[in-house]
This record gives structure tokens, C-alpha cells and sequence, in this order.
């Protein structure tokens, strides 16, 4: 999820990968390391916080000749999924039998979703562990499997790891060697004149060579001498093209993406697959959220949810509600955090809270966990980021591993919100009233949600073309009912954020309790007409505004004639239950967003007077 550098050649590796290293500080990271093999040792040095911080703590490489004069390394910018944020857990990981010297170390980018039975295996054969991460346990699992055959012992590892991953990893024994390996996450090998530069993301290649090669998932790559053989984890040669890169810095800072609020939009499928993956249980209808540390019979005894959260996460949040009443029959409501720290609200033990908060810093939100724990309740956090202050002042909850979030205006932290929501309330309803069969039918649906998300993505050009018809309008309003009502808001507050257009959104009932009043030529409607429960009453209330002349953009399902000349423009999105179409729908959206901002020439990443985190009141 983070960056990865690594140098063979016939340089000095040390200033090459502190180079790369601040190259890849846009993407956000918590911690810093490298590891130089040198002097038939290798040399880990990591530390907690900025790059900068790494560099201290070296010294002197220039002039060292023993530890860092090497010309063979890897490097790390980490962001933590799993393990707080601190030195031990930073990469590399070393990885010894008997704990003395390292014999391997590795960095690693993703997650390892069996890491924990790993670990006890390779625990009960007598290793040591020295950090709380996942990817420690895959170091050691290759270094078990080491037998002078680094490759070898590399792909019997991988074959046995479930999740994601993007490494690159040396051997003591192995000095001239690298073997890089990806599986869902990028590694791109960079081919410079006798040197090999590979990285998570061009922008750390690009100022030493601009031919490069993207490895596919399951490859893995052999680097030595200034040479890439690149072989299926069976060892079956493999040829991969060699690509030119025609980007310039900062556009491969951004993966090619005009902004990063677009490449976050295209990394969604990825996010939400790393949301969802290992926890849900197809088989038995459910899903798997240790985090929570409730047992059937502790969702038994609950009352009510009540989630919290503001912005963006408050959305995601009513997709939450819904679900929970709509799959497990149990009470549940919505609080802005800012309004439950001050009303005094009423919570206790029989209630679980549900914090919400990409950061897992912002202020309100915060207040409003110390409120509710004070009063007795049960509060875990919905977070982004590892080790924030909410996921260590609650100790229960679930990260949503989504990777670091760079624009300010959220995209796929809300997608990846509501996907974990989803999970929550499948959990609930099954300790519950739900039944094995509609338990396995939601299970699945959940699964599908990153297939649909492609599906959606690929509309970018139409999205983009029908933008240019609403650049010139300053209001808008946004109307849906049910699951799709939270769309609607999550819709006019992205507009809002990044194109500066006023909208509103509303229920689509609402529209004539007032706001109809409003309604002209010079007053678009975004309409969410997905087909399912309310899909007739807005489309009713879609042909109340075109009455009126505003014209109708609706997010319909894909294939609805009955939609399609009711509206001015559509967008389609696969068919999906409304649970689901609130993530189909809302990418939709962003899309919208984003294309209108871009035209109007708006600050996209960086919105006037926005915060990405608003750590006060
Ligand atoms: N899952 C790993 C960890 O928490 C890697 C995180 C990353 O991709 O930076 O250490």
C-alpha cells in the first residue's frame, strides 16, 4: 500500500534509495527504512516518522565504508496496516533462524491476510518475532525456506501466502542478488545502463531511466548484474514488454492521473477488495470482523448501533443505519459527532457506537467516542488510518485498508466505509434474525462490490463529455430515497467540495415540503433512479421537475429505457441491490464531480479553505 525502492547496480545504493524514498513521500507513510547489503552483511536501518528522520539516524553514509557503502538495496515508506506506527514495525523486515544476523530482508507493500497462522507455524519452530506486523511473517517464511536459492525459496513462499503483495527482498548469502514479486500490488522494474532501479511507483524510477517493466501479479523477478529474469511462481519463464514512460514527475506521481482525487476514484476496485478481503465467510453466510471482539452473543444483547461520524464519513454512516434495520431488524441511528458530544445524549451499555473517520483524528469525532465511553457504551472506531488516536482510544474496531488518502475530498475512504458497514450489519443480522440463505446472498453481493465498481469506472469518458453541460450552472439539487438518499448527500457535498456549485441534496419525498419552489431551467436535478424499492416514486418526482424545466440528470441502472427518456442525461451503473448501488452510484458521482471541477479549472486535490483532516471544533 505504501513505497517501495530498491537499486542493484554498480552505485553506491544508500543515496540513490534516500533519494527515491523522498520521491515517494507524496503517497503519505509513517515510518522509513533501508537495508544495504554490504560487506557480506546486511544493514537495516528504520525509523518512526519522516524520511528525514531516517536519514539522521544513519549518519555519515557518505564516508562509511563498512555498513552503507553497498551497492545492492531495498527501502520502505510504510503505511500501516497492520501494527501501530512505530520503528520496530517499520520495514525492512529482517529475518534470521536464530534471531542473530539477518539472513533475509524484505520490504513489503499489502497485506497478508494468513499472517497470523503463518507467524504461529514459524513461532512454534522456534523464531522470533520483533514486530506486530504481517509482512514480518513473510520474511520469515522465505527465510525458512532459504537454501541458497533465494528465487526458489521466494516462490514456495508466496504459494503459500494469502492477500496482497509487492516486495522486494535480499539474501546475506546472496550478494549480488534481488528477487521482486507482486500480487496486487504494483512493482515496476526500471532498466538503467548495467543498473536496475525497482519501485512501487514510477515517479521513484523516472529521474534515473524511463524504460521500465510492470511485473504482473503472481511474477517474480530475479535482478542480478544488470539483468531482469522474470519466471511464474512454477519457475516457467515469463516475458514481459518493455514499456517507455512519457510522463513527467508529477504526472507519475499521480500513476498518469491528471489529480489524485481521480487516481483514488480508479483505485477503488483495489481499495474496497482490500476492505473486504478475509472478512467475509461465503459458506456460512457472514462475515469475519475480529476486530470487534463481539461474540454472537454480545450482538444478542445490543440494543441499538449508533454511529458517528461527520462529513463524508456521516453519509457513509446512513448507508450503515439502513442496512443494519434492513438486515438485522435491530435499532439503529445516525449522530454528527458534533451534535452527540453536546446534546447529552442518551447511550449506555446496551448500545454499540460505531466512530467513523478516515483519519481517525477528527476532533468532533473524537469527542464524541470519550462522550460515549464515558456513558458506558461500547465504542469502536471505523478508521483509516493504523494506530490513529480513535483506533487507540477505542481498542476495538476495524480499519478500513484503503490506503493513504492524498486529495482532499474523500472518494475511496466512503466507498470503503460503506463497504465495512455492510459487513457489520451482515454480522449483526446473522447473530440475529437473518437466515443462512439471504446471509449467503448478501455475503456475495458484498464480494461483487469491486467487480461493479470496474463496470462504473468504465463510463469515465461519457461521465467526462456529459460534465461540460453543467459547468456554467451555480445550484443544483440531488434527490433519492431509501440507501440512495445518503447518496444523494454524499453527491452534493463531493459537487459542493471540489466545483464549488451549491447543491442540496434531498430527500426525494422532500421536494414537495419546499425546495420545489426552487425549481427552473437554471436549477439541474441529479436524480438517483437505481431500479428497486422507490424507483417509480422518483421517477414521479423526476417528471414534477422536468415539468417545472430543470433539467434531470439520473444514475439508473444500466439497460433502463423506462429511466433513460425520463432524464436529460444518464449515467449507468451495473444492477445491483440498493445496498450495493450506494457504492455504484456514488462513483458515479465522483466522477461527475471531478470532471465538472476540472473543467471549471478548480483546485481539485486541494479545495479552498479545506482541511483533509479537521482536527478541531
Ligand atoms: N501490511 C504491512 C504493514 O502493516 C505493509 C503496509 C504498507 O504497505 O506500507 O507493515
Amino acid at each position: 500500500m505504501c513505497g517501495i525502492i530498491a537499486y542493484s547496480g554498480n552505485r553506491s545504493a544508500t543515496p540513490i534509495l534516500l533519494n527515491g524514498l523522498r520521491k515517494l513521500e507524496y503517497r503519505g507513510y509513517d515510518s522509513a527504512g533501508i537495508a544495504i547489503h554490504s560487506n557480506n552483511s546486511i544493514h537495516i536501518y528504520k525509523q518512526e516518522g519522516k524520511v528525514e528522520n531516517l536519514v539522521k539516524s544513519i549518519g555519515d553514509y557518505e564516508n562509511d565504508s563498512t555498513h552503507m557503502s553497498g551497492n545492492l538495496g531495498i527501502a520502505h515508506t510504510r503505511w500501516a496496516t497492520h501494527g501501530p506506527p512505530t520503528t520496530d514495525n517499520a520495514h525492512p523486515h529482517g529475518a534470521s533462524a536464530s534471531g542473530e544476523e539477518h539472513n533475509i530482508a524484505l520490504v513489503h507493500n499489502g497485506i497478508i491476510e494468513n499472517y497470523r497462522a503463518l507467524k504461529s507455524r514459524l513461532e512454534g519452530e522456534g523464531r522470533v518475532f520483533h514486530s506486530d506486523t504481517d509482512s514480518e511473517a513473510l520474511s520469515h517464511l522465505i527465510d525458512s525456506y532459504y537454501d541458497g536459492d533465494l528465487a526458489k525459496a521466494v516462490s514456495t513462499a508466496l504459494k503459500e501466502v494469502q492477500g496482497t503483495f509487492g516486495i522486494a527482498c535480499l539474501a546475506k548469502a546472496d550478494p549480488g542478488k534481488m528477487v521482486v514479486a507482486r500480487r496486487g500490488s504494483p512493482i515496476v522494474i526500471g532498466l538503467g545502463d548495467d543498473e536496475t532501479i525497482i519501485a512501487s511507483d514510477a515517479s521513484a524510477i523516472i529521474s534515473h531511466t524511463r524504460q521500465v517493466i510492470y511485473l504482473d501479479d503472481n511474477d517474480v523477478a530475479v535482478i542480478q548484474g544488470g539483468k531482469v529474469d522474470i519466471r511464474t511462481l512454477d519457475a516457467s519463464p515469463v516475458v514481459r514488454d518493455i514499456a517507455d514512460i512519457d510522463w513527467s514527475e508529477d504526472a507519475a506521481e499521480k500513476g498518469g492521473y491528471e489529480h489524485y482525487m481521480l487516481k483514488e476514484i480508479f483505485e477503488q476496485p483495489t481499495a474496497i477488495s482490500n476492505s473486504i478481503r478475509g472478512r467475509i465467510d461465503t459458506d456460512r453466510g457472514t462475515s469475519v470482523l475480529a476486530g470487534l471482539q463481539l461474540e454472537p452473543r454480545d450482538i444478542v444483547d445490543l440494543q441499538r448501533l449508533v454511529i458517528i461520524g461527520c462529513g463524508t464519513s456521516m453519509n457513509g454512516g446512513l448507508v450503515g443505519e439502513y442496512a443494519v434495520e434492513d438486515f438485522a431488524g435491530m435499532l439503529s441511528e445516525v449522530e454528527q459527532a458534533a451534535e452527540f458530544r453536546y446534546r447529552n445524549p442518551i447511550v449506555g451499555s446496551k448500545d454499540m457506537v460505531v466512530a467513523i473517520s478516515q483519519s481517525g483524528e477528527t476532533a468532533d469525532t473524537l469527542a464524541a467516542v470519550r462522550e460515549a465511553q464515558c456513558k458506558g457504551a461500547l465504542v469502536a472506531g471505523l478508521v483509516n488510518v493504523v494506530g490513529s488516536t480513535i483506533a487507540r482510544e477505542t481498542g476495538r474496531g476495524i480499519y478500513l485498508h484503503a490506503g493513504p488518502e492524498i486529495s482532499v475530498a474523500s472518494t475511496k475512504a466512503f466507498t470503503c466505509q460503506v463497504s465495512v458497514l455492510l459487513m457489520i450489519a451482515l454480522k449483526f443480522a446473522r447473530s440475529r434474525r437473518l437466515s443462512h440463505e439471504e446471509g449467503i446472498k448478501i455475503a456475495k453481493e458484498i464480494e461483487r462490490i469491486p467487480e461493479l465498481v470496474e463496470e462504473v469506472l468504465k463510463q469515465n469518458d461519457h461521465i467526462a463529455k456529459l460534465a461540460e453541460d453543467f459547468v456554467d450552472y451555480d445550484n443544483m439539487f440531488y434527490i433519492g430515497r431509501g440507501y440512495l438518499y445518503p447518496v444523494a448527500l454524499e453527491g452534493a457535498l463531493k459537487i459542493k467540495e471540489i466545483s464549488y456549485i451549491h447543491a442540496e441534496a434531498y430527500h426525494a419525498a422532500e421536494l414537495k415540503h419546499g425546495p420545489i419552489a426552487l425549481l427552473e431551467e437554471s436549477m439541474p436535478v441529479v436524480a438517483l433512479l437505481n431500479e428497486g424499492p422507490g424507483k417509480e416514486k422518483t421517477l414521479g418526482n423526476v417528471e414534477e421537475c422536468r415539468a417545472r424545466k430543470s433539467p434531470v440528470l439520473g444514475v439508473i441502472t444500466a439497460g433502463d429505457e423506462e429511466a433513460k427518456i425520463n432524464c436529460d442525461w444518464y449515467i449507468e451503473v451495473p444492477a445491483s441491490p440498493h445496498y450495493t448501488a450506494t457504492i455504484t452510484s456514488t462513483v458515479a458521482l465522483q466522477l461527475f464531480s471531478y470532471h465538472v471541477a476540472r473543467l471549471k479549472g478548480c483546485p481539485i486535490d486541494q479545495p479552498r479553505n479545506l482541511a483533509k483532516s479537521v482536527t478541531v471544533e
